[in-house]
């Protein structure tokens, strides 16, 4: 592993149930779940209270409403999510240059040679956490590592409200005694294998001889065992260097309700046009891809007329391709990306004023035709006013 490296991640407590309480009092201390319809939908996210009774995200709904009879439901709220998640990757460029989104409430960042300017690392995300909850009101929790998925873990056992560090030298003795399924890309699948062949803990991984290895998984394993071994060279990529921005969700239980589908296509185009807009970048291509139950893997694949950072048009061209492409049985993940990523084009900057866009995109065109491309692109670092008008 390249020496030195210090990575954070960084991680939303509950995200959408900490929303919902966040900005509804009444809701505090009561078991929240914020989820889709009671008989075909499932849980997006519990509150901690809610976890007590054993619910979780992609739980079936009905089953949750059974566990707890006085759950609290409340409907997703996506676009609502995705402008507090843009304030809260605020907070994160505000600490490291190189700051990689995983979905709305997680990213890791690349804190290398940031001490001289921040101080020691622990330090750094302990205000930065504090700052989260000062500006936005919810509790991050963040891990601390050499590499990655380390970091990635720790978050997890900070959990909730906490963060957790693990210097280099520790690294194998956090990981040895953690269960097999703890490791990144480790599945249900993968995790039954693997104990079958009385591989339990990732210490038993990291130890197992190569024949058991081949024998259990069939596949290559070296991957896998370098992971237990604590080697993840695999850097931190700001979306600002990434050809393509993506959000995706793996189920813990299958789904083929389309309503739900589209509720996780919406959260995911809400993400990937808020990492577009964070960037300055608009996209010409959208992907929809899902996984089948058995694993078989889908995409597909549209081009759309101008380029967008624009959630809601991110997630029609997904509907379409959803739609057009239907999922001939229960799907266990979607996601959405944006590919063919550039600056946005002129049109972009009205981009929030819908009712005004068309009348503009016609006096643009108009003016394209009268002085060529050069006057439009011109335009583009003109500032506007509330009116939509350029200032000045
Ligand atoms: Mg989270």
């Amino acid at each position: 592993m390249p020496a030195g490296r210090v990575i954070a991640h960084v991680d939303l407590d509950a995200f959408f149930a900490s929303v919902e309480i966040r900005d509804d009092p009444s809701l505090a201390g009561k078991p929240v779940v914020v989820g889709g319809h009671p008989t075909r939908g499932v849980v997006t996210a519990a509150s901690y209270e809610a976890r007590k009774y054993g619910i979780h995200s992609a739980m079936p709904m009905a089953r949750a409403m059974r566990a707890c009879p006085e759950l609290v439901v409340v409907r997703p709220r996506m676009r609502h999510y995705a402008e507090v998640s843009e304030q809260f990757f605020e907070v994160l460029h505000r600490y490291s240059p190189l700051v990689e989104g995983l979905s709305l409430d997680e990213a890791f960042l690349d804190l290398t040679g940031t001490q001289a300017l921040l101080g020691p690392p622990m330090d750094a995300v302990r205000r930065l956490r504090a700052e989260v909850r000062e500006r936005i009101g919810l509790a991050a929790s963040a891990g601390l590592a050499p590499v990655k998925f380390v970091a990635k873990i720790l978050t997890d056992l900070a959990k909730p409200d906490g963060q957790l560090e693990v210097h280099p030298g520790g690294v194998q003795a956090m990981l040895d005694p953690l269960p097999i399924g703890r490791l990144w890309g480790v599945g249900p699948k993968t995790e039954a294998l693997l104990k079958s062949v009385r591989i339990r803990t990732i210490g038993d991984l990291r130890r197992a001889p190569a024949d058991r290895l081949r024998f259990a998984l069939g596949h290559d394993f070296e991957p896998l065992q370098a992971l237990a071994r604590g080697e993840d060279e695999r850097p931190v990529v700001s979306d600002h260097e990434a050809k393509s921005l993506g959000a995706e969700e793996t189920f813990e239980e299958d789904l083929e309700d389309l309503e739900t589908i589209e509720t996780y296509l919406l959260g995911q185009a809400e993400r990937v046009a808020s990492r577009l807009r964070r960037h300055g970048l608009a996209a010409s291509g959208v992907t929809l891809k899902y996984k089948l139950a058995d694993f078989k893997l889908v995409t597909r694949q549209t081009t759309l007329e101008r380029p967008t950072s624009d959630g809601g048009v991110l997630f029609a061209a997904a509907r379409g391709l959803l739609e057009t492409h239907p999922p001939p049985k229960p799907i266990r993940l979607c996601g959405v990306s944006a590919h063919n990523l550039g600056p946005p084009p002129a049109p972009e900057l009205f981009a929030q004023r819908d009712d005004k866009r068309d009348r503009l995109n016609a006096a643009v065109d108009r003016l394209r035709e009268r002085f060529g491309n050069d006057a439009i692109r011109r335009a583009r670092l003109l500032e506007l006013d509330d009116e939509g008008k350029p200032k000045g």
